[in-house]
């Protein structure tokens, strides 16, 4: 039977060993915490609970697609509900937007903020709707192992359609004159941790895809999908090895062997799939041939600063389940602070998820879960970051805006708190620079540009998760397991399907 390791059981690690226990393949799976799910994590205390990483469902297709690649239905294992409206946008002069699938709800809300600006979303919404297909199905959603596949003579034009060239923000201002607006259909970039100023204005597919195919919520939480996973998985074979930290992958010539683990015990493999960060795994895992250095100089997304707040008394009815909050005039200079200075803006934007809003077990009935997203500069090797006084910085600005717009009293009801910054990423998951969504995605790091999800020189190591292709965000992890299975799958045929396969001239006489 061909062994496989697959190392690191984020949900990319746990797809992509589930896709592979089913085709016959015998695999085990090291992960070095003590759960599965890397980013997507959990914490509970005392009543209080929280996703600690991800909380936007989004593109319930892609999901869909993984169970059933794996045998099961989605909708036995997990109990969405969507949610409407998406999330509430606060601006910095008290004024708000509801963003909502309803039509009716989005025409009133734009055209009082300017007028005739429903129409100009409507043209922006089919803009997303062409970026959506047309880049699952061209960019995205397949594997390129050649770059004239990639500037392929038809892909060329497709970049102008795609509007790979043009910055979100120039695009959106396109479509909004009002500087709220354009913030308003530009922010989602940092879901993905990118600059609205510097990821392309394809990304439009984002605010597509959230009002057309909706942002869910699994009842019990974003953990419910690793727990479901991660029971599946284990039913089809795989071996989990919790608490187990590899400590390299083993080389030989052109093949890797397989890896050693921390107590230097050796485990042999037929393949193996790196789950943990890309960039981290060129660094740490490998012999050093260059290539850790130039990923290094890369463009990596931005971190965050994270607070896990259980809060005594009443739930705040000024907040929904998912609230974002967008600094002022200063905005772009925000992102400046974030990507070019790898720092905490002056005026920090925010997001605010309380989910009992939809499921009020996340709290004692006298409480309520929130969880704070302070975006933040990734880790600079350069300068010193004082990640403590920062912290502080970005808490008093959230809690000072959470009382300005209604919250009674937030600092003396935090009965519960916890704090995770890039530090905890880098330390905790081995992200590079502790950045929190891993390479970023601009023009020049994406499809054929991004790490590949083979080794270039070892033939049987592949790559699986955010930092190879196609990137980061849950689905599109999702997709990258498809694709490296895929790739797997074609290229290191189990024996027993070897035996079987028609040569493909007789194929063509058939
Ligand atoms: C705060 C935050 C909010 C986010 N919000 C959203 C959201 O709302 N929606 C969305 O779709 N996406 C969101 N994302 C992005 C999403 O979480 C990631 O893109 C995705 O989880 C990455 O999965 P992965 O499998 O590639 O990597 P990881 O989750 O990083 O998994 C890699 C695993 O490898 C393990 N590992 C590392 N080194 C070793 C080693 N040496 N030996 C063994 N194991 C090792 C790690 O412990 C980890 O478990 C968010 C991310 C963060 C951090």
């Amino acid at each position: 039977m061909t062994s496989v390791i697959v190392i690191g059981a984020g949900i990319g690690g746990l797809a992509t060993a589930g896709r592979l226990a089913r085709q016959g393949y015998q695999v085990s799976l090291f992960e070095k915490n003590a759960h599965p799910g890397g980013r997507v994590s959990f914490l509970e205390k005392d009543g209080y609970r929280f996703d600690a990483g991800p909380t936007l469902f989004l593109m319930p297709e892609v999901f869909a697609e993984t169970y059933t690649a794996l045998g099961e239905r989605m909708q036995d294992h997990l109990d969405l509900v969507r949610l409407d409206p998406t999330y509430r946008v606060h601006f910095h002069d008290d004024s708000e937007i509801d963003l909502s699938s309803s039509m009716e709800k989005m025409r009133g809300q734009l055209d009082a903020i300017e007028t005739g600006s429903f129409e100009s979303f409507l043209r922006f919404m089919a803009e997303g709707y062409r970026h959506y297909n047309l880049s699952l199905e061209r960019f995205v959603g397949r594997n390129f192992t050649s770059i004239y596949q990639y500037f392929s003579p038809a892909n060329i034009p497709l970049l102008f359609k795609l509007k790979a060239l043009i910055k979100h923000a120039d695009n959106t201002a396109r479509y909004f004159k009002d500087p709220r607006l354009q913030a308003a259909f530009s922010f989602q970039n940092m879901y993905l941790g990118l600059s609205p100023y510097d990821a392309p204005a394809t990304f439009s597919l984002l605010q597509y895809t959230e009002l057309a195919d909706g942002v869910w919520f699994p009842m019990g939480g974003m953990y419910k999908v690793i727990e479901s996973l991660a029971s599946i998985v284990e039913g089809l074979g795989v071996r989990f090895h919790y608490d187990t930290p590899v400590k390299q992958i083993n080389v030989e010539g052109k093949r890797t062997t397989g890896i050693t683990l921390e107590d230097d015990s050796r485990i042999p493999a037929d393949i193996v799939i790196a789950n943990a960060d890309l960039p981290y795994v060129y660094d740490q895992l490998l012999p050093d041939d260059g290539t850790a250095t130039r990923l290094s100089q890369k463009k990596f997304t931005s971190s965050t600063l994270m607070f896990y707040w259980g809060v005594k008394g009443e739930r705040s009815p000024e907040l929904l389940h998912h609230n974002v909050f967008l600094a002022d005039h200063r905005y772009r200079d925000s992102f400046d602070s974030i990507f070019k200075d790898l720092t905490l803006p002056e005026e920090p934007s925010f997001y605010v998820c309380a989910p009992t809003r939809t499921d009020p077990s996340f709290a004692p009935q006298d409480g309520d879960s929130l969880m704070v997203l302070v975006p933040v500069g990734h880790m600079d090797e350069n300068n010193s970051q004082n990640w403590a006084s920062l912290e502080a910085r970005a808490r008093n600005t959230v809690i000072e805006r959470l009382t300005k717009l209604g919250v009674k009293d937030l600092e003396n009801r935090i009965t519960f708190e916890a704090k995770w910054g890039p530090p905890y990423y880098r330390n905790a998951l081995n992200l590079m620079k502790g950045s929190a969504f891993g390479l970023s995605h601009n023009f020049t790091q994406v499809g054929y540009l991004r790490p590949h999800n083979r080794h270039a020189r070892f033939g049987n190591l592949y790559f699986a998760g955010a930092s190879t292709h196609p990137g980061t965000g849950l689905p599109i992890v999702l997709l990258s397991a498809q694709l490296t299975v895929e790739r797997i799958l074609a290229e290191q045929a189990l024996p027993s399907q070897r035996s079987f396969q028609i040569p493909s001239q007789l194929m063509e006489r058939v």
